[in-house]
């Protein structure tokens, strides 16, 4: 007989771990006990082959658990102990960490199917493996009194499923059945419709309606994803003319009807956190407002029980986009949906549990085989990431991120909390989630920071937020844009900050550099600390300022004037005020220069006539341009210029001009854009990583969200180290991790 004292650290609270460990134990005939404190799950065991037992509570642990570390150690053996029992939670220490929300797993589902089963149809079951976390959370510690679902006391059946450690409910503070939990109901025009809901709400969607229905994290809009009509009528009425919508399948099957679903996105979505996957679209096609020109389509599966039921009624892909009014963020009451939504909608599918936040799902693609994501929200938040070796004795730091695709980043120890996807700040309803999100995370992870981190850029809203805090007496620390998101890849990978410098490309939108003009197509010489600008795009106006990010046509002026080719400009433009943007420009009036990758893609796109007038959404015409050159992959590349530190686009220009002189097809060019810059950059990346003698190439920026341009490069840089963003995305919406790995090593004392 051993004993062993046995520390489990990582997502192991909340998630049904020590029922687990109780299970687990009678099975391998362990005596001892198991409890919750301050630093995850401790376990005093004993008996004969403990080696057998914490090999299975590695590999044996439930859906929802991730362990990021289990450590054994002598323990002196409890005389008298019989059989093994579950403590209670250590005082004071223990904070139960709150888990992501997580998607009806398949032992729930069952049941729901089951018509002799108490939960038969019901839209709210849940489970320690699966079940609503973070968007019913009001306060921590995370128990029930402290959710939305404190309105709805426990019947008696509840209850001695919640209390029995046997059952799978055990301690599930969302457990709820028919006769004491939530329940779900149909309304138009402010009245209850009589019937089932689900049934009522299929029927209506088949006849081509609108329907808005209160999902986890906000309302969701849904219609008839076969129904062009329907689809045409969302568009209208929600003022979104072509952003791709997500959709909602009730299985894999359903999906591969529709996309070529690559084997590794299949993990993805059946997994607890039921992103919207982008794929390919492939087979029986959709409505074609669905996804209007884009070569992918973006699924998920129910991330709820009500989604599930919904789409089993339906019997058919659904359009499920977020119930927002353009611009703002997604609707989460029921009054406010009821003002804001109901002049979309046919009718609304109701329900009695409130939602305490805002989550919108969760979005990642496919590169090279397997999923990246893009949006981080509901099914990820708030899980922890690692901080990367060597930062972890750094003071807690606050990031504040970017202004687009706005998260912040809570740093403790060796935890980093990279907060759910909030939004863009322009809209003053975000601005002010963006504000509340501030002392939500803080509650929630214990969190007091001794700095502050954000963006060089003064006129951020997060920058102006974190002066303020700076103002109360914490260190202040502004990171370079494009070195956030260097260093976010990096800390992804848990890139060691004792590793060295790697190379980071950062292909982007626009970001502040530190000679003041707009960065954001950079090749950098990165550690976490500090940075060196080794290449990058030539730099040309942004004809217009803020005007030339909406409209791609004055990128194309810049590139063509600065490529030295102003005739074919005027061919191209004719029509457009050039003249004016011209004197402007010579006259540094509201032309900021820029070497942004993401306007050089806007200026291809307008060359090759598939650029709207006006952007719609970020990166509105780098995804028609990609979406174009999906259908022409073997195109050979055009040339790039490579002239010191300056990757130059004027020879590119010149032949994509004798391209379209030649009646060369739009999908030829585009493809031949991707691959030449693709090519350029890759080389002058590998070029620059042996000369430095730096030990990896990082990727970051938002035009990485770029597939074919992705997986272009990775193929490039076979053979090289490459750190690439898969858990976090590589927009901005991880510069906030970024920002908080490199203010840790700026204040990491050596
Ligand atoms: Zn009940
Ligand atoms: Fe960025």
């Amino acid at each position: 007989m051993a004993a062993e004292t046995i520390r489990v650290r990582g997502q192991v609270q909340g998630v049904g771990f020590r029922p687990f460990v109780w299970r687990l134990a009678a099975g391998h005939g362990v005596r001892g006990e198991v409890l919750n404190d301050g630093e995850g799950v401790l376990i005093h065991a004993e008996g004969a082959d403990l080696d057998r037992f914490a090999a299975a509570l590695l590999s044996e642990a439930p859906p929802l658990a991730r362990i990021d570390g289990l450590e054994r150690a002598p323990a002196a053996p409890r005389p008298g102990l019989s059989g093994f029992s579950i403590a209670a939670t250590a005082a004071g220490a223990a904070r139960t960490r709150v888990t992501p929300d997580a998607a009806p797993c398949a032992a729930c589902l069952q049941e729901i199917a089951d018509p002799a089963d108490r939960r038969h149809r019901y839209p709210f079951a849940n489970c320690t493996h699966s079940g609503p976390r973070f968007s019913i959370v009001r306060a921590v510690p995370y128990d029930r009194a402290a959710t939305t679902m404190a309105a709805f006391p426990m019947c008696p059946a509840c209850r001695a499923e919640y209390e029995d450690p046997a059952d799978r409910r055990f301690h599930a503070q969302p457990v709820a059945c028919p006769a004491c939990g939530p329940a779900a109901w149909l309304e138009a025009d402010g009245r209850r419709l009589p019937g089932d809901p689900m049934a009522e709400a299929a029927r209506l969607l088949k006849a081509g309606k609108i329907l808005a229905l209160k999902g986890l994290g906000g309302f969701h809009l849904a219609c008839d994803a076969a129904n062009e009509a329907a689809v045409a009528t969302l568009r209208r009425r929600k003022r979104r003319p072509s952003r791709p919508f997500a959709l909602l399948a009730a299985s894999l099957e359903a999906v591969a009807r529709h996309a070529a679903l690559p084997p590794a996105a299949a993990g993805w979505l059946a997994s607890p956190a039921a992103p919207v996957v982008l794929m390919p679209a492939a087979g029986a096609p959709l409505a074609p407002s669905v996804a209007p020109g884009a070569w992918q389509l973006g699924f998920m599966l129910p991330p709820t029980p009500l989604h599930h039921l919904l789409i089993e009624a339906f019997d058919g892909p659904l359009v499920m986009t977020s119930g927002n009014v353009s611009g703002e963020p997604m609707a989460i009451g029921e009054d406010e949906a009821r003002a804001k939504l109901g002049p979309f909608v046919d009718a609304f599918l109701m329900h009695d549990r409130e939602i305490a936040r805002r989550l919108d799902d969760s979005v990642a693609t496919v590169v090279a085989g397997r999923p990246a994501i893009v949006r981080r929200a509901r099914g990820y938040a708030p899980a922890t990431l690692a901080m990367p070796p060597g930062l972890g004795d750094a003071p807690p730091v606050l990031a504040l991120g970017a202004h687009l695709k706005a998260a912040i980043c809570l740093t403790r120890g060796r935890e980093a909390l990279l907060s759910h996807h909030l939004g863009d700040l322009d809209d003053p309803l975000t601005a002010k989630a963006f504000d509340a999100a501030e002392g939500d995370y803080a509650a929630l992870f214990d969190h007091v920071p001794e700095a502050v981190a954000c963006d060089l850029h003064p006129d951020y809203r997060s920058t102006a937020r974190a002066e303020a805090l700076a103002a109360r007496g914490l260190p202040l620390l502004a990171v370079q844009h494009h070195h956030a998101h260097v260093a976010a890849a990096m800390a992804e990978n848990g890139w060691p900050a004792d590793a060295g410098p790697v190379i980071g490309v950062a292909l982007d939108g626009l970001g502040l550099g530190e000679d003041g003009t707009v960065w954001g197509g950079e090749i950098l010489l990165a550690d976490y600390r500090a940075f060196r600008r080794l290449a990058h795009l030539k730099p040309v106006p942004l004809p217009g300022g803020e005007a030339a990010q909406a409209e791609p046509w004055r990128n194309l002026l810049a590139q063509l004037d600065a490529a030295g080719l102003p005739a074919a400009a005027d061919a191209l433009l004719s029509g457009r005020p050039l003249a004016l943007l011209r004197a402007a420009v010579a006259r540094g009036i509201n032309a900021p220069l820029t070497s942004s990758a993401g306007r050089l893609f806007d200026a291809v796109a307008a060359a090759v006539d598939i650029a709207p007038e006006r952007q719609t959404f970020e990166g509105e015409a780098a995804m028609a341009l990609e979406s174009l050159a999906r259908r022409a992959l073997d195109a050979p590349p055009y040339p790039f210029g490579v002239t010191g530190p300056v990757i130059d686009p004027a020879p590119m220009w010149r032949t994509l001009l004798d391209d379209r002189a030649e009646g060369v097809s739009p999908e030829a060019m585009a493809a031949r854009f991707h691959a030449g810059l693709a090519a350029t950059v890759a080389d002058v990346a590998r070029t620059l990583r042996r000369r430095e003698g730096a030990g990896a190439i990082a990727l970051s920026g938002g035009v990485f969200q770029n597939v074919t341009l992705a997986e272009a490069i990775l193929a490039h840089l076979s053979g090289e180290r490459v750190l690439l963003h898969r858990e976090t995305p590589p927009n901005d919406g991880a510069v906030a991790l970024g920002q908080a790995a490199v203010a840790a090593a700026r204040l990491t004392t050596r």
